[in-house]
């Protein structure tokens, strides 16, 4: 990047990236697949490059949440099966099978929609069974009192013409939690995905391909759940209680730099609302970095960001484009130094915690503004 447009930026390393997938492949069963999720622009990291190498390092398939996700794939070149984990109207169809993309259905209805139009077009569309075993979000309903139905209808969606059911999924819901009620919910939820399997088979003769039902939680602490295919999205960007285990690297750093900096003298108030007021001389810098480029207003006040020398109180409201750092104690940082927002020295839990929220909705909240800087 140009020096002299040094503002706010995110350096993306590739190579950790690529320590991670390889990190990941090694710990999996052998011959079961790799799904890399790059829905949301790849949690921030940019999909393309993302997928990129993941295509490039032998990953079997990706994960999207839209059509216009998956396309811009398709157009920058991704030649790897891809599947949409979300909704996508069925107008799309011939969309879908044209560029070889992979839709998830989550009901009868939606089967019968897509089928008509397959049928229609002459064509036929690969899909993945989308199976609602606790999360309680898409999926064919199959616990409890809807088991014999949920059965009923996924064999009846997989025999309908213009349909390649070529897998089946399920999402944990807190796989990712310590505990044992989250084990024993977790533990639940695969039962019942086995057992709708089970039953799919036994009574349509209806096998699939590719079972898949771990995510990032499931993927590190339940490898036996692993099937024919993981589906792991934080946890390959480096991030999740469990990094540690598999020695996995983030592989985002968020980094701003010092536009000015000014001495005031005590009782002098700083930024929107006077929410801050200095108690002693204080060497105040202004960061090139506020909530449009994915800061959240709610940490004014509650955080601290990385600076040559040690770490710099943030004061007063983030403001849309800059916010302010107590950098009396930091006289080495200057105009024009690099201050780490979040990355390897200044954890990105430092910061989701005081948001009170989770690290994928920072990831994913780094804004368009912020240029993607590739290492
Ligand atoms: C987002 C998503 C994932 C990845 O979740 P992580 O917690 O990031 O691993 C996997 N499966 C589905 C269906 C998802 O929506």
């Amino acid at each position: 990047m140009n020096d002299l447009q040094k503002r706010t930026w995110a350096e993306i390393s590739l190579e950790n990236l690529r320590h991670n997938y390889e990190a990941i492949r090694k710990s999996l069963p052998a011959g079961c697949r790799f799904l890399g999720v790059v829905k949301a622009d790849a949690y921030g990291h940019g999909a393309l490059p993302v997928s990129r190498l993941l295509q490039e390092a032998g990953a079997d398939y990706l994960a999207v949440s839209c059509l216009d996700e998956a396309l811009e794939l398709r157009r920058g070149g991704i030649t790897m099966p891809i599947l949409i984990l979300g909704h996508t109207p069925y107008a799309y169809t011939g969309t879908l099978i044209e560029e070889n993309i992979t839709q998830t259905v989550t009901c009868l209805a939606k089967a019968l929609e897509y089928s008509t139009e397959a049928v229609r077009l002459g064509k036929e569309l690969k899909i993945h069974i989308k199976l609602d075993t606790g999360m309680s979000r898409l999926g064919f309903l199959c616990a409890g009192g809807y088991f014999e139905e949920g059965v009923d209808n996924v064999i009846r969606s997989c025999r309908l013409p213009g349909l390649i059911p070529e897998g089946v999924y399920t999402h944990f819901a807190v796989s990712d939690e310590p505990g044992e009620d989250s084990e024993v919910y977790t533990r639940a939820q695969f039962k019942l995905f086995m057992d709708v399997i089970a039953a799919v088979k036994s009574r349509g003769g209806v096998e699939f391909l590719i079972r898949h039902c771990a995510n990032s939680g499931a993927t590190v602490s339940y490898p036996e759940m692993a099937l024919d295919m993981v589906r792991p999205g934080l946890l390959l960007y480096g991030y999740g209680d469990s990094t540690g285990k598999l020695g996995l690297l983030p592989c985002m750093r968020l980094v701003t730099t010092v536009s000015t900096i000014k001495f005031y003298e005590p009782g002098t108030s700083v930024s929107y609302g006077r929410r801050f007021t200095t108690q002693r001389r204080t060497r105040m810098g202004v960061l090139a970095v506020g909530y449009a480029d994915g800061l959240p207003r709610l940490i004014s006040n509650k955080c601290s960001f990385a600076a040559k020398g040690g770490f710099a109180p943030q004061r007063g409201s983030i403001c849309m484009d800059m916010c302010m750092v107590d950098l009396t104690e930091l006289p080495q940082v200057d105009v024009g130094s690099e201050v780490e927002l979040f990355g390897p020295v200044n954890s990105i839990y430092k910061l989701s915690d005081a948001a009170h929220t989770i690290p994928y909705e920072l990831l994913c909240a780094v804004s368009k503004r912020v240029p993607r800087v590739y290492e």
